[in-house]
């Protein structure tokens, strides 16, 4: 008779693999197992290419590492927790004492708060907004070791020319670094176009359905070693296996969301353009000549996050329009299934918006997956109710 103790514990007997599951296999263990001593000390010393503990690797983190360095073009991708964690994973990685940041444009807010409280490490930054890529050059410092932003941008939703950069940062020895969650991997492929890394927030529209946070870091084997071995291995912003197999569940519809998304976005902004209670609208697809060459350069397809100014500084109007939308609803973060509308203002931040150029009356707009039509009736409608 066996003793309950070790039929309750013995699992390494069941483990067997004569199926082929439709779905990837979520692999929720911390650690291996290894037939001798001999195989452990083999693949401990180079964590990086094996499984030793999920902290590091875990299978099927790695299948969704492997797609997302494919369709990046990339030679090697890693997965974290979030893409905060990629970030930061990056930053402690490749900066050291004395070097400065270039942030160009609007980047993502948490991004800049980091950056500024590196300062406590001896680490510089400056946050920039340029008329032109050109104007970066004029910005860059003797110790400036990153130049690091998001094209379009955050809030403004303008482009950069990704090749300028590029050559502009190499002559110098400088990192790029790009956050493409924007675009996704399937409508910007910026390696390709010699920036060094690309980032992700898997929680925007690769996880896809608001049901998971994670981020991803994409660029050369070296480079991404070197933020495994630090970045990944020390601070732990480590993936669990399970929102690694939502990660992979989202990327199976990304292209065929995207290209919804894609045209779902300019027929709204078609729709709305031309309303004269929207004073403007933020997105590439409504770009100057300048933008619009830029999108034809590095986008072969557009995101559907936007901002527009409503024609009114007044806020009793704007908290009537966000409270009347139905359709779209009030949240943070973006890229699943939901419109989603965020006033900027939030009644004592002025001057704080003033600082980034925006104004009182900024909105950003996500537009879902719901029906175009009834996106845009509920603009309307929610328009109607704020100025009547
Ligand atoms: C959400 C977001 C991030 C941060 O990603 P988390 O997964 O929330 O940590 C970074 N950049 C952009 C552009 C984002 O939208």
């Amino acid at each position: 008779m066996k003793r309950p103790e070790d039929i309750c514990s013995e699992i390494k007997k069941e483990i067997f693999k004569d199926y082929i599951p439709m779905s990837p296999e979520i692999v929720q263990t911390s650690s291996f197992y290894y037939p001798t001593y001999d195989d452990f000390i083999k693949v401990a010393d180079d964590e990086k290419n094996h499984y030793v503990y999920t902290r590091g690797n875990n299978p099927t983190t790695e299948i969704l590492e492997k797609k997302l360095a494919q369709l990046e073009c990339g030679e090697k991708c890693k997965v974290f927790s979030s893409g905060m964690g990629g970030i930061s994973s990056v930053f402690f990685t490749l900066l050291s004492r004395g070097d400065h940041i270039l942030m160009i444009n609007t980047v993502y807010g948490e991004a800049v708060s980091l950056v500024s409280y590196m300062e406590k490490f001896g680490i510089t930054y400056d946050r920039i907004d340029v008329e032109t890529t050109q104007d970066i050059e004029w910005h860059i410092k003797e110790n400036t070791k990153l130049i690091y932003f998001e094209s379009p941008s955050s809030q403004k939703f303008e482009l950069l020319d990704l090749e300028l950069i590029s050559s502009i940062a190499k002559k110098k020895n400088i990192y790029t670094i790009i956050d493409g969650t924007w675009a996704s991997p399937i409508f910007q492929k910026p390696l390709q176009h010699g920036i060094d890394l690309v980032i992700h927030s898997l929680s925007k529209y690769i996880g896809g359905h608001s049901d998971l946070v994670g981020g991803a870091v994409i660029g050369d084997n070296y480079l991404v070693d070197e933020i495994f071995e630090h970045g990944h291995q020390s601070l732990g912003a480590t993936i669990s296996p399970f929102n690694s197999w939502l990660a992979l569940r989202g990327l199976r519809t990304l292209p065929v969301r995207m290209k919804q998304l894609d045209e779902s976005v300019r027929i709204v902004i078609d729709a709305i353009k031309d309303d004269e209670r929207i004073a403007k609208i933020f997105h590439p697809y409504c770009g100057d000549t300048s933008q619009k060459d830029l999108s034809k350069q590095y986008l072969s397809g557009y995101g559907s996050l936007l901002a527009i100014d409503l024609a009114t500084q007044n806020f009793e109007k704007l908290l009537r329009f966000v409270n009347s939308l139905e359709v779209v609803s009030i949240g943070v973060s973006w890229g699943g299934f939901e419109s989603l509308a965020l006033p900027a203002f939030k009644g004592n931040n002025s001057e704080k918006l003033a600082e980034r150029g925006l104004s009182p009356s900024h909105i950003r707009l996500y537009i879902g997956l719901e029906h175009p039509e009834s996106i845009i009736n509920d603009i309307r409608q929610a328009l109607d109710q704020a100025f009547e």
